[in-house]
């Protein structure tokens, strides 16, 4: 074998996948086709649980440091900078530490995640290697790579696949994808803008007044992405002529700007699911998995909270922790789950509102959630929404979802001493005991009055898994049930 996990693509799903198994302990080796790596920005906004988990791992002040950090985000209309929307992320800020939506481009989280990577020396990066293959048997998985005009086998007991939207690993495997086009064209630009001097104008603005969408977002400093919807009369020619374009940068800037276009492309929207994420010894993650509509800004997200969700599961199955059949199948009917409820709720409402060419459902839309978000539980609900942290897995057959807080991401509250679950957690499993829990000799994380909506009835605890998520809730606990449930979570892995 010559690494216990070769991970083929250096996008953000295969640096975070390597990331997380270094946090626990695992070598990896990861392999991508191009000889240098990307300088053009796709995903601009990392969301609250993602940072949770490259908190977890180390990487999230270097990605602050490398983005412009808003506790709060407004969207303005583009035509007198007033807000439409505001979501007030400090709004969760007694379920979240320093809660907000990181802006960054793509780009630099692909390099922060690779210095991150690089630095702890558990990971090999290889550029410039192209997988051409792959089968498996029994015992391991041999990846076929070209290099430099030869083809050579690596062999390990596991691969990912986060080789992206064209995945060859999905093609060879034979995995179909399932989904559908909403029959909605954008062309998606970026513009550097020479003379932007203003660097606290409203970072993000939609023009209200336009048929469709149209919309722009500053990334990074006198830089922006801009999203505009085609009409369905309108053929592609035009939608990405200059002239077309120069009209929707005059009316989303509400002015003439002097700059250049760096980046322009007509997309059609789609939604995509693979219909299975884990065939033997591979698993499919991000963008290889799954691809949804921009429109929520998920797609980097999602393809980090796979490797999150990943990365435990293959440590303990690498380290015999555990059944490893059992573990991968998690991984597979967990991440499903999730993306098909991310998908086909959130990410499809947006869509279809966002981008309808309907101006009236457009602006009954933004109008009724400007009106909702007035309410703070309503800031609440949209804040963890929107921060991916409200998700929750019911079809594995590791979470014990019979007690409503199973499955779901622990929220991580403040403790008697002043620190916080997760500061305490590090990343690792672990038991949270609410109230005067008889633990019978073992160590927890002790939390003295847990928020309404754990909805228990103290004493309880809570197995948490390396991934942030509540695997069960052991009521009326003592030490022989805690035992059984914590083998229920780890798959046979025995509480030490
Ligand atoms: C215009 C646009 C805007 C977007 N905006 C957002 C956003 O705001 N928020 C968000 O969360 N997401 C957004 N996304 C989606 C996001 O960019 C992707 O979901 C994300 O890049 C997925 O990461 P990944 O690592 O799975 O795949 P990729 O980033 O595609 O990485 C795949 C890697 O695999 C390598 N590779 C491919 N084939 C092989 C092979 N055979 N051998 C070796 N290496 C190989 C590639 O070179 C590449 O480095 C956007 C996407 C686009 C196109």
């Amino acid at each position: 074998m010559d690494a216990p996990v070769i991970i083929v693509g250096a996008g953000p799903a295969g640096l975070s996948l390597a990331l997380g198994l270094a946090h626990h302990g695992v070598r990896s080796i990861v392999l991508d086709k191009e000889d240098a790596t990307s300088t053009h920005s796709r995903a601009f906004g990392v969301w609250p649980r993602t940072l949770e988990i490259l908190r977890d791992w180390g990487a999230g002040d270097a990605l602050c440091d490398a983005g412009t950090f808003l506790p709060i985000v407004a969207v303005c209309d583009a035509k007198n900078a007033r807000p439409l929307l505001t979501i007030d992320f400090t709004t969760i800020s007694d379920i979240f530490a320093n809660p907000g939506a990181l802006i960054v481009p793509q780009y630099d989280t692909e390099r922060v995640l690779r210095e991150r990577v690089l630095a702890g020396g558990a990971c090999e990066l290889r550029l410039g290697c192209e997988v051409v293959g792959i089968d498996q048997d029994a015992d391991g998985v041999n990846v076929q790579v070209r290099s430099g005009g030869n083809v050579a086998t690596l062999r390990a007991p596991y691969v990912a696949a986060c080789d992206g939207a064209s995945s060859v690993i999905r093609e060879a495997l034979g995995i179909p994808l399932d989904g559908m086009n909403y029959g909605i064209r954008a062309v998606i630009s970026d513009e550097q803008l020479e003379d932007e001097d203003d660097a606290n104008a409203p970072m993000i603005r939609v023009a209200v007044d336009r048929p469709g969408l149209l919309f722009a977002l500053r990334f990074a400093p006198k830089t922006w992405r801009v999203i505009a919807s085609v009409p369905a009369g309108m053929d592609d020619a035009t939608a990405t002529s200059e002239e077309e374009h120069a009209k929707r940068l005059r009316a989303v800037f509400n002015c003439e700007r002097h700059g250049r276009t760096t980046h322009k492309n007509l997309f059609q929207l789609h939604r995509r699911r693979a219909q299975r994420f884990v065939e033997g010894r591979v698993a499919l993650v991000g963008d290889a998995a799954h691809l949804g509509s921009p429109a929520g800004g998920e797609g980097m997200n999602a393809a980090i909270q796979d490797a999150a969700n990943l990365a435990w599961k293959l440590a303990y199955a690498i380290a015999g922790r555990g059944d490893a059949a059992l573990l991968l199948a998690s991984y597979d009917a967990e991440r499903r789950q999730i993306i098909a409820d991310m998908n086909d709720a959130l990410a499809d409402r947006l869509t279809k509102v966002t981008m309808s060419m309907r101006q009236l459902v457009r602006k009954a839309g933004l109008r009724f959630g400007a009106r909702m978000l007035r309410e703070r539980g309503m800031q609440r609900k949209t804040s963890r929404a929107i921060g991916m942290l409200s998700g929750r897995y019911t079809k594995s057959p590791l979470i014990d979802s019979r007690h409503p807080l199973a499955g779901r991401r622990i929220d991580d509250v403040t403790l008697a001493s002043g620190s916080r679950i997760n500061q305490v957690r590090g990343g690792k499993a672990c038991l949270v005991a609410v109230g005067d829990a008889n633990l019978g000799g073992l160590r927890a994380i002790r939390v003295i009055a847990a928020p309404k909506r754990w909805v228990v009835k103290p004493p309880v605890v809570l197995i948490v898994r390396p991934d942030g998520v509540v695997a069960t809730v052991v009521e009326k606990p003592n030490r022989a049930k805690i035992e059984a449930a914590w083998q229920r979570a780890f798959a046979g892995e025995k509480l030490s």
